[in-house]
């Protein structure tokens, strides 16, 4: 179908929808190239709808950094919500990009960000609306190359029948070598087969057809192996040295986002080494903008986009080097622009009353973020947060007294060996830090607690640990609706059937692509809203599969199994992670590298990355002989033993 008709029928169509600004495009500083004359084209999707895709600032980073290239264009696509995607399977409307409306099978690249494993089965939904076969397998030369990135990716497995390749970690650099030897390919003409084994040339790049997977006969991976001399094993990850210049051109919606905000990064990796975090195992390492680079972006942005919020990005906002400085200077630059910063996650350990005081006068005031995680300094040594519960009971009262009415707190239940006494803990520790709040500002203050259920995430030190059992989460839940009750208190958590379907896909096999197929093909999609998500629809693609739920989510997997990721390298090393594990059962604690050097493993993979360390007087593992007590970890023991 061709543009000029598509946009017919949306004029049909869109009277009839909710948010029709979500599928008009036209907005401020969208970019419109000339179809005919750019030879290379780039559709870039976020699996979920507009609101959400829109925030999404990995996308809005590629999307700059394509169209800057004068061969080639980028244009936006989201997954419709449900009333549009009726309307249109119901006139056979194929899915468009926003900027010029052309179907994404006339896409010569089409590339998902898989933020999160509940976005999969509305990327297969996206792929049938587009016309393109769901499976890489069916796809010939006329279809576009289907590509991802995002943390999911990391376990790129259970996405392997419908991605033709994976962009292993940081894609600025990766998606333009992926786009330039597409070019070429294109130019000659040869097979899809030759464009494949091409791309997985490419450092970071992971081409599934070119793997085979052999399992044991109780289900276990014994082995990945390689198909073809170009597919590399294990597939290291790929990061930019240096963070590039920040996007500031960012578009401007016509309806309101989830983050109606410019976004800059400050800083990208974190070091802290929380043993459940995912991001903070596949992010390191850690390189920050400077303070001018990030004041200039803000003003660019600002100017640009005519927004008065900006969002200063990253894992650990307080773990940024000099954060006060740049609270200091954008208050003084921004004095008088109504210009409000946000800030989100902030660490109780590294958020200083210094900041707090900063904050106060640059930031518009809903509820302050706490994040403790576990309620019990034991709790808290095992998942190597080691902040004391007076620290945490000081930083609270410090908030209530700066004049914030509402913290937020997070916790997590089902960390590996957690107790009852552990989540009572959370009860007594949010009653707590209510008690501060009140005998700081009276009845005014609130404390909402979100308790989210731990699921243990491929390449992190708790990947071989089960997940708690529906039973397990349900019972916990009870004790924290019993001990939560009052009126300045409000709880909320994860449905534990979400839960489940999180644990299933974040440390599934490849044999979950079929499993993802019959949940899809039984009416699966939109699985991150409540609303939406349809337990029943997976557990019949359980059933009709024969795959074993718990085999993937409650098994303890012993520490010399081969695990479906390992053949992709996130730098942090295998060893690394098998030590933090045991420590964490020791209930031992490692200091953020940042004071010392743990050798987690990036370095000597990614030897270039000296320069961002200057100062620094690394020895790489293998020339530990030289100097080893200089590299040697700081060990240190939980309170009890301090
Ligand atoms: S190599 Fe050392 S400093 Fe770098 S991220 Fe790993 S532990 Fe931290």
């Amino acid at each position: 179908m061709k543009p000029e008709a598509i946009k017919l029928e949306l004029e049909a169509i869109l009277p009839r929808v909710q948010k029709p600004g979500r599928y008009t495009g036209g907005e401020l500083n969208q970019v419109v190239k000339d179809w005919q004359q750019i030879p290379l084209r780039v559709a870039l999707a976020f699996p979920d709808i507009y609101d959400l895709g829109m925030s999404n600032l990995g996308l809005a980073i590629l999307y700059d950094l394509v169209n800057q290239q004068p061969d080639m264009l980028a244009e936006r696509v989201y997954a419709p919500w449900t009333d549009m995607e009726a309307a249109m399977r119901e006139r056979e409307l194929p899915l468009y990009s926003l900027e010029t409306k052309h179907p994404i099978a006339a896409f010569d690249i089409l590339g998902f960000s898989l933020a999160y494993e509940s976005l999969y089965t509305n990327a297969l939904n996206m792929l049938d609306l587009s016309g393109i076969p769901l499976r890489s397998v069916d796809r010939d030369i006329q279809h576009p190359l289907v590509i991802a990135g995002g943390h999911a990716a990391f376990n790129p497995e259970p996405m392997s029948d419908f991605i033709d390749a994976f962009v292993i970690g940081e894609g600025e650099e990766v998606l333009l070598e992926i786009t330039c030897r597409h070019r070429d390919w294109k130019a000659n003409a040869s097979t899809r087969q030759e464009l494949l084994r091409s791309l997985a040339e490419i450092g970071g790049v992971y081409v599934p057809s070119l793997y085979q997977v052999d399992y044991r006969k109780e289900g276990t991976v014994s082995e990945v192996r390689t198909l073809a001399p170009e597919a590399g094993n294990p597939v290291l990850k790929r990061i930019v040295p240096e963070l590039p210049p920040a996007p500031t051109r960012f578009i401007v919606p016509f309806i309101e986002i989830t983050h109606d905000r410019v976004a800059i990064e400050i800083m990208r990796g974190c070091t802290r080494g929380c043993r459940f975090c995912h991001a903070g195992m596949v992010t390191r390492p850690v390189r920050e903008r400077s303070v001018e680079e990030i004041l200039d972006a803000i003003d660019r942005a600002l100017a640009e986009t005519g927004y008065d919020e900006t969002g200063l990005l990253s894992l650990s906002s307080s773990d940024y080097s000099q954060i006060q400085e740049l609270v200091r200077q954008a208050s003084r630059r921004f004095a008088g622009r109504h210009v409000n910063l946000s800030l989100p996650s902030l660490r109780i350990e590294s958020l200083s009353v210094e900041l707090m005081d900063l904050l106060q006068g640059s930031s518009r005031r809903s509820g302050f973020t706490l994040a403790p995680e576990a309620a019990t300094e034991r709790m808290r040594a095992i998942i190597n947060k080691p902040v004391s519960e007076a620290q945490i009971l000081q930083t609270a009262r410090a908030i209530f007294e700066r004049g914030w009415q509402t913290i937020k707190l997070y916790f997590m239940i089902g960390h590996p060996t957690e107790t009852l006494e552990d989540v009572q803990a959370v009860v007594e520790l949010s009653q707590a830090i209510l008690a501060q709040g009140k005998a700081a500002i009276g009845r005014r203050a609130r404390v909402n607690i979100s308790v989210g259920t731990f699921v243990p995430k491929a390449h992190t030190p708790f990947q071989w640990v089960p997940c708690d059992s529906m039973e397990q989460i349900e019972a916990k839940h009870a004790i924290l609706r019993q001990g939560l009750r009052g009126r300045n208190l409000k709880l909320n958590w994860t449905d534990p059937k979400m839960t489940m379907l999180e644990a299933w896909l974040s440390r599934g096999d490849r044999r979950m692509g079929a499993l993802i197929f019959q949940a899809w093909k039984q009416g699966a999609k939109f699985d991150a809203w409540q609303e939406h998500f349809d337990p029943d629809a997976w557990e019949q693609a359980f059933a009709s599969t024969g795959l074993d739920a718990d085999f993937y989510t409650h098994r303890n997997r012993p520490l010399d199994e081969v695990l479906p990721w390992d053949h992709i390298d996130p730098g942090v090393s295998k060893q690394h992670l098998i030590e933090d594990y045991e420590w964490s059962l020791e209930g031992k604690t490692r200091p953020d590298c940042r004071e010392h050097c743990t050798v987690c493993g990036i370095l000597p993979k990614f030897k270039d990355l000296r320069q961002l360390h200057p100062g620094r007087v690394w020895k790489c593992p293998e020339v530990k002989s030289q100097s080893s007590e200089e590299t040697e970890p700081i060990v240190r023991t939980t309170s009890t033993g301090r």
